[in-house]
């Protein structure tokens, strides 16, 4: 058996988790506060990061330039920014997206002669980050446990994932499931999408163990039972429509599904994801759940990949064909192309490892035939 297991990420959750540890977030005497435009004010975070930091008497800037699916160039800029004030260390408040620019603009900063691209060039990763505090407003990426930092290449058709270690992984992470009180049903269930493609994709991946193992059927099971079964859904909801039981669920999956990919990465269906994402705006987790069920299927074609999907259904209650169905139902995912739509989308599809990380190697063919399917225009 195998456990391995590698985390260095200090984790704390639960509400008031940053208020119950202030002294965890001086990291440094002043702050780049790396946030979205709306997101860290409505969920309360950057108010308690504020606080915590005037509390600790740590200065602090906030950039809250971060857009979704961040492109290198804006992440290169906040670089700049994070040198200008002298900033020594980031605190990332969001989603994936924040997060991601601030493990970014965490290598721009001590490079200063490095070129937007260069960020994906080894020796930068390894020339010594400014250290990270992650602060999810959103439970989906897992971003705050792992070094992965997924970005927009210039022209902006594709994503590329940064991942330097051990500086991408955040040095804390403050996982307060009230801070996605705030989100609304549509990206909560997008996220929640997103955090069970993790789980999936990692449990299938040749490269899992026990541990991730263990993490990824944690994470599946809760999400599978707050959005399939409606677990407890008794009581009083938040914006999005959801308990508070049910957030601390889905954030802990999160959580756990961002640790399981640690050991295997993501498989298939996010690089297929991204290029609809990019080129049709379809969110994230979206777009990696309209091709869980191609994604079930073709795997389910092989010993390794049944037997794990059988294993993974059942601790789930449920079947890998149930799976297949309901997962791209919920992802809701209607787009309508051409042939040459299709070429261009699968063309776009960048050369990543986890495009072969899984039981099952899908073909050109096969990746065109799984457009067809889902988004031809006879559908
Ligand atoms: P996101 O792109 O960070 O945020 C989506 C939207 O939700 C934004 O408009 C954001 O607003 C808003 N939002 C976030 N939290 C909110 C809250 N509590 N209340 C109200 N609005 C809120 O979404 P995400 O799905 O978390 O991240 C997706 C990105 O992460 C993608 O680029 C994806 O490729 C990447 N990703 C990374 C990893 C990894 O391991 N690092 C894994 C999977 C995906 P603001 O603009 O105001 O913030
Ligand atoms: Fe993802």
């Amino acid at each position: 058996m195998d456990f391995n297991f590698f985390m260095p990420t200090k984790v704390f959750t639960g509400a008031h988790a940053i208020a119950d540890h202030v002294s965890e977030i001086a990291l440094g005497k002043h702050a780049l506060i790396v946030t979205g435009k709306n997101s860290a004010r409505v969920s309360g975070a950057l108010g308690d990061v504020t606080e915590a930091l005037d509390k600790a008497g740590i200065g602090y800037t906030v950039y809250d330039r971060v857009t979704e699916n961040p492109p290198v160039e804006m992440c290169h800029a906040g670089g700049a920014i994070a040198r200008e004030v002298g900033a020594d260390f980031v605190i990332g408040i969001g989603g994936g997206s924040a997060i991601d620019t601030a493990k970014a603009i965490a290598a721009y900063a001590v490079c200063p002669d490095a070129a937007p691209a260069d960020i994906f060039d080894v020796k930068l990763s390894a020339s010594g980050m400014l250290p990270i505090v992650a602060v999810p407003t959103t439970a989906g990426t897992g971003s705050e446990a792992n070094p992965y930092s997924v970005l927009t290449m210039p022209g902006g058709i594709q994503k590329k994932t940064f991942k330097p270690i051990p500086g991408g992984y955040p040095r804390v992470a403050f996982v307060d499931p009230r801070y996605t009180y705030s989100l609304n049903e549509d990206y909560t269930v997008s996220t929640a999408l997103d955090a069970f493609s993790h789980a999936l994709e990692s449990f299938l991946s040749p490269k899992s163990n026990e541990s991730s193992e263990m993490h990824a059927l944690f994470a599946a099971r809760q999400i599978w039972d707050v959005l399939f079964r409606g677990a407890d859904s008794e009581g009083e909801t938040d914006a999005g429509g959801f308990t508070p039981v049910q957030r601390e669920r889905l954030s802990l999956a999160a959580l756990a599904a961002g640790i399981a990919i640690n050991k295997t990465g993501t498989g298939f269906p996010h690089p297929l994801g991204y290029s609809i994402t990019l080129a049709d705006g379809i969110p994230h987790g979206r777009a990696c759940g309209a091709f869980a069920g191609a994604y079930i299927v073709y795997n389910m074609r092989t010993a390794l990949g049944e037997r794990k999907l059988m294993r993974f259904a059942a601790y789930l209650g449920t079947s890998p064909g149930e799976m297949a169905r309901r997962i791209p139902m919920k992802a809701d995912v209607k787009l309508s192309f051409t042939h040459e739509e299709i070429d261009t989308h699968v063309n776009n599809i960048a050369l990543s490892g986890s495009m072969t990380n899984s039981p099952y190697l899908l073909s050109h063919e096969e990746i065109i035939m799984i457009y067809s399917t889902l988004f031809g225009e006879q559908h």
